[in-house]
């Protein structure tokens, strides 16, 4: 530990109250910079866009986080969407205990794989066939190699903002981190591998059926997020997914929905249960591995059947499957499937988003905000907010003004403006009570 590691330097945008009760999170920041690239495994987690320093974290449990020293937030980043039922689920953690004490892995098949596989087939109906990865960036890009093999094409269509994890076909004008640190997502990226992308804004069905037009029969896949999460949150607007299903129909392209964010996210299943489509292919990750490194993506039995060993399409992976990511997730998902936990996962998260509106509303504060499920998220624009472009008119000063204020106020927000918000289960009325109790007293500081 440095010993100035107390003291906030004058830049910082957090107090010196703050600074004071935060020592050890900077502390370990500056060992782990000196370690790992920027101090993180993941570029969103140094709080880049909003400065300061991230605050180093211990343990979870419930709604709530606790960091190196101690102190308790209440968390809306959910470990970015998988942990649905709250930290620490009491039996989701004896059924990994469980599963570690058979062994943690063994480059083998398992039964449980099939049973997960059923467990997100019948919730998803469009997946004949799946395939179990690590990550959700994996599960994106082996899809999209199985899209262009299936129809002998090359170019693939993606929208502004959208996020499919970090392949380097997948990183033009993508969201999440490359949309908060502002890079092009091309640095280390041959020109040659991001060719054959094709970006188009979300929501703009004018936009897609002129590069569809523009591309006749050259086009693989069309892959997005149905609910973006990755610039904010944005939902489609009405007939945009259903006009994407026809272009796409009509031109013999793969349609794939990332639902890595979304599935069992938005509704039991994911967004495609919402708009009544049914993709060619669907991507997953976070919820399905409730907490553990997963991944999967599927779709009709003849595109899936062209992965090896089944056909020609080449992918793999030491850890898929794993048996203790595999029982994590099919604990998760047995319990998810009541009804009611949805409704009152909606409820909760519609109650934090109209309450932070209004309050934002009685102040004079132009702010937006929506939710579907347990996903939400908001911006300090007047709106409407439909894409990427006009999700980067939102004022990212009264934004970073307004995270901090609630972190030191004990409210864990996404460190980013272009990031969506998670409400688990365990967030219970006292804890979205407190949540709104203490954006009133922030947006008072942030009129001016
Ligand atoms: N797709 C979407 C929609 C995502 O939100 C993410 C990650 N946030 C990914 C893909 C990549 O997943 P992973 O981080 O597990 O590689």
């Amino acid at each position: 530990m440095t010993s100035s590691a107390g003291k906030a330097p004058a830049s910082e945008p957090f107090s010196p109250e703050f600074a004071a009760r935060t020592v050890r999170s900077r502390a370990l920041f500056a060992e782990a910079k000196t370690l790992i690239p920027g101090g993180v495994n993941s570029p969103v987690r140094a709080f880049g866009s909003v400065g300061g320093t991230p605050l180093f974290i211990s343990r979870a449990r419930g709604p709530w986080l606790w960091d190196a020293d101690g102190n308790r937030y209440i968390d809306y980043v959910g470990s970015w969407g998988p942990a649905i039922l709250g930290h620490a689920h009491p039996e989701v953690v004896s059924t990994v205990q469980e599963a570690a004490e058979q062994g943690l892995s063994f480059g083998a098949p398992t039964a449980g794989e099939s049973a997960l596989v059923s467990a997100i087939q019948a919730a998803l109906p469009g997946l004949d066939m799946v395939r179990l990865v690590t990550s959700g960036t994996e599960a994106c890009m082996s899809a999209l190699r199985v899209a262009r093999a299936y129809t002998n094409r090359t170019k693939i269509v993606k929208f502004d903002g959208c996020y499919h994890g970090h392949a380097d076909m997948l990183l033009v004008k993508a969201g999440s981190g490359v949309a908060t640190f502002g890079l092009s997502g091309t640095r280390g990226v041959p020109d040659d591998a991001a060719r054959h992308t094709l970006t188009v804004p979300f929501n703009d069905v004018a936009a897609v059926e002129q590069v569809f037009a523009a591309n006749r029969n050259e086009i693989a896949a069309v892959i997005l997020e149905p609910y973006v999460g990755n610039a904010g949150f944005i939902p489609p607007e009405p007939g945009f997914l259903k006009a994407l299903r026809e272009i796409t129909a009509a031109a013999g392209t793969v349609l794939i929905f990332d639902e890595v964010m979304t599935g069992f996210r938005v509704a039991w299943g994911g967004a495609q249960r919402i708009a009544g489509i049914v993709p060619d292919m669907t991507v997953l990750g976070k919820v399905i591995g409730g907490g553990m490194p997963i991944g999967a993506y599927g779709g009709k039995r003849e595109i899936m059947q062209l992965v090896a060993p089944a056909g020609p399409v080449y992918q793999a992976g030491t850890l898929s499957g794993h048996p203790v990511a595999v029982a994590c997730g099919l604990k998760t998902l047995s319990i998810l499937r009541e009804p009611s936990f949805w409704t009152a996962l909606a409820r909760q998260t519609s109650k934090l988003v109209s309450g932070l509106t209004e309050i934002a509303r009685t102040r004079g504060i132009p702010f937006i905000a929506g939710s579907e499920g347990g996903m939400f998220g908001f911006f300090f624009h007047p709106g409407p907010v439909r894409s990427y472009a006009e999700a980067k008119m939102a004022d990212g000063e009264r934004f970073k003004r307004f995270f901090w204020g609630m972190l030191e106020r004990g409210v864990y927000l996404a460190p980013s403006a272009f990031e969506a918000g998670f409400v688990s289960a365990a967030h219970a009325d006292a804890d979205v009570d407190m949540t709104l109790e203490q954006a009133a007293r922030v947006m008072d500081s942030l009129r001016s």
